[in-house]
């Protein structure tokens, strides 16, 4: 699933391979844009905000997409053979004359104008990975509702934008509290705004998410994808279960013995990760 250290490479590249060059081709392949062609219109700028892309185009106008659960945004040279996956799931091109950007699974592709964003991602609580981050703002949502339980609260968009699940499973980790924990029973709550900025830049410009102190591939996270196995910390299997709404991936990993759901038990020092 695509969280915002992705979604902010994927701007980043898309950035640098349209930004400032005049679009030789668009192909938008969704019903309602099927008639749009944004050709001779120069490519002005390309914005991450939360997990959501923002591809504005000269004429005031805003390609919106997400790639919520398995989409991409994939750039090709002229002559390169597209590998992005079968050409039914191509949900839109669009070509300089140097460059070609596809956008694979796109669930989400709408055209609207620049001054209009606010409808698309306006609900969007303060960016992680954004100009505008406000740590105090982040923890205000985040505690607006104290009974909600800390992983749905930190996968909330409307609260601070751009955690997924790989995300919300390690921060929960970190913080030394159950996923279900309710967020206002958080002992020091402004440590996972804290924690939460710091993964998120430490990841925005590798590939391979990194959690913990170590690099290694099967260290790389302490507890998300690693259900049933000894938590590197205590050495207690590593649970899973399903927490959220069923639209999003639900499975949450967490350790039962680091991550009480007992808030009174004292937190363990801060990690080195
Ligand atoms: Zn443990």
């Amino acid at each position: 699933m695509p969280e915002g250290d992705t979604v902010w490479r994927t701007a980043r590249r898309l950035h640098e391979a349209l930004a400032g060059r005049q679009l030789t081709r668009s192909d938008l392949r969704v019903p309602k844009l099927a008639t749009t062609d944004l050709s001779g219109r120069t490519v002005l700028e390309v914005v991450p905000r939360g997990k959501h892309l923002l591809t504005r185009v000269e004429g005031g106008l805003t390609l919106h997409s997400h790639l919520r659960m398995d989409g991409a945004w994939k750039i090709y040279a002229p002559a390169e053979r597209w590998r992005g996956g079968p050409g039914h799931q191509i949900r839109a091109v669009l070509a300089t004359a140097d460059r070609t950007a596809v956008g694979y699974r796109l669930p989400v592709l709408e055209l609207l104008r620049t001054t209009d964003e606010g409808d698309a991602v306006g609900h969007l609580g303060p960016d992680l990975l954004g100009p505008d981050w406000d740590a105090d703002e982040a923890l205000r949502r985040l505690l607006a509702d104290p009974a909600r339980p800390l992983g749905e609260a930190l996968l909330d968009q409307r609260n601070l934008a751009g955690i997924g699940n790989v995300f919300k499973c390690e921060l929960c980790f970190l913080l030394r509290a159950s996923p279900w924990l309710p967020i206002g029973r958080l002992p020091a709550p402004e440590r996972a705004t804290t924690l939460a900025k710091k993964l998120l830049e430490a990841n925005k410009d590798r590939l391979a998410r990194v959690t913990t102190p170590s690099a290694r591939p099967d260290r790389r996270q302490w507890v998300y994808g690693r259900g049933g196995r000894p938590c590197f910390r205590c050495g207690t299997a590593i649970r899973t279960g399903e927490q959220g709404p069923a639209t999003q991936e639900r499975v949450t990993y967490w350790c039962p013995v680091c991550q009480p759901e007992d808030a009174d038990t004292p937190s363990f020092p801060e990690p080195t990760g």
